[in-house]
């Protein structure tokens, strides 16, 4: 018999006809043969809905109850699914994070998950059952329930799949797939057939929000191909974890950057590392970083976070920066990033040269850089973003298969 795990969506869970059409389908893989365990998101704007009502009971809630608050919307969906699967006279059972044996580590609102035990999911599969298991989350050593990062239910899918050894892993969402540039700013876009790991790290990385950047890295190290494709057609999806010829394979967007500036730096060993070390403390994920070439032992630097960082990163950067001398901390939250992706990047001078001359074609003014091996990014202006993903997708012609 083979193993399918699959993970529903917030939006593929939305309602009670969403919830009968994930039971009906998930019923049928299972009656066709398969062992199935099935991971979901919280209902809709579920999630966003329980933060709102913390905050408006305190404007800091603790990490432990925002965690405890948040895993209750994956809770819900779960026992309902299950509910929906006995109506169709199937035998299921849901299942907690906690109880699914997922265990993380502490660092609430964005835990990484440190181990699986099976032997629950082992045993209820034995018995016959298909198991619904809640989203994003676990339990920590402290015996806390602790939460995967927004998205992480992704996470959950395929560290199950990979766990358990799956033969598919299935991401069910209301795209049918990964595209060439956000549909819905560029209409031409395509659909992937494929797309390699090391491209869709990127993506996500990059702001495509089809999939959770730590869900393709947990792929990408247990090499568990993932499928995603939605819930509400059934169009072949895109597959992650295959290899493919393109040159470049997409664009990915992100509109929610902020940008910080550090004004007249002292320029000496350890500078930088005081600067980001509390940062990275904080789990505030910073990225490009740019230090400009020092005048009269004085420098700048500047990076990106993500807006949601801003304010808990200009704290610890302005304590910093009193503490060094700086003269001046510069913040801009209306920042956006846009990246060209594709392992064809690697092997091809001259990628840069035309990114750089389809931003100038359309006007837009670039404020920083970054590359890796496979992408290279572009900081701009966040009024400009959608007029970017549009050139780019014009300038490497992606709408043409
Ligand atoms: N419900 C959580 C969120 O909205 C996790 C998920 O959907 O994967 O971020
Ligand atoms: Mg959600």
């Amino acid at each position: 018999m083979s193993l399918v795990v699959q993970k529903y969506g917030g939006s593929s869970v939305k309602d009670v006809e969403r919830i009968q059409a994930v039971a009906r389908r998930v019923a049928a893989r299972r009656d066709a043969g398969n062992d199935m365990v099935v991971v979901v998101s919280a209902m809709g704007d579920t999630t966003d809905e329980l933060i709102d009502l913390a905050h408006r009971i305190t404007r800091q809630p603790e990490p432990r109850e925002m965690d405890l608050l948040l895993s209750t919307g994956e809770l819900i969906s779960s026992a309902l699914v299950t509910m929906a699967l006995h109506e169709l006279g199937q035998k299921a059972v849901a299942l907690s994070g906690p109880q699914a044996g997922i265990m993380t580590d502490t660092t609430f609102s964005k835990a990484k998950i440190s181990a699986i035990d099976p032997a629950r999911l082992e045993r209820e599969l034995k018995g016959g059952k298909i198991v619904i298991v809640a989203g994003f989350q676990g339990l920590t050593e402290e015996e806390d329930v602790a939460t995967l990062g927004r998205g992480g239910s992704d996470t959950t899918a395929v560290g199950l799949a990979a766990r358990l050894r799956a033969d598919a892993c299935e991401i069910y969402t209301d795209v049918d797939g990964v595209y060439t540039a956000d549909p819905r700013i560029v209409p031409e876009a395509r659909k992937l057939d494929t797309i390699s790991f090391e491209e869709m790290l990127e993506m996500a990385q990059m702001g495509a929000k089809v999939m959770h950047p730590r869900a393709v890295e947990l792929g990408q190290i247990y090499n568990m191909p993932i499928t995603v494709r939605s819930s509400y057609s059934d169009r072949e999806g895109t597959i992650i974890g295959v290899e493919n010829v393109n040159k470049v394979t997409g664009i990915a967007h992100d509109a929610d950057v902020a940008k910080i500036t550090l004004v007249g730096l002292p320029d000496r060993p350890g500078v930088a590392h005081q600067l980001f070390a509390p940062l990275a403390d904080a789990a505030i994920n910073v990225d490009t970083i740019v230090q400009n070439v020092s005048h009269h032992g004085v420098t700048d630097i500047s990076f990106t976070v993500a807006k949601t960082d801003l304010q808990s990163s200009q704290k610890f950067i302005e304590s910093v920066a009193r503490d060094l001398g700086a003269s001046s901390v510069i913040a801009n939250p209306d920042m956006a990033k846009v990246s060209i992706v594709g392992t064809g990047i690697q092997n091809h001078p001259g990628y840069a040269a035309r990114m750089f001359g389809a931003m100038s074609e359309a006007g837009i003014n670039i404020d920083m850089i970054s590359t890796s091996e496979i992408r290279i990014t572009v900081l701009i202006e966040r009024a400009k973003v959608a007029d970017a993903v549009r050139a780019l997708h014009r300038a490497f012609e992606l709408d043409q298969a």
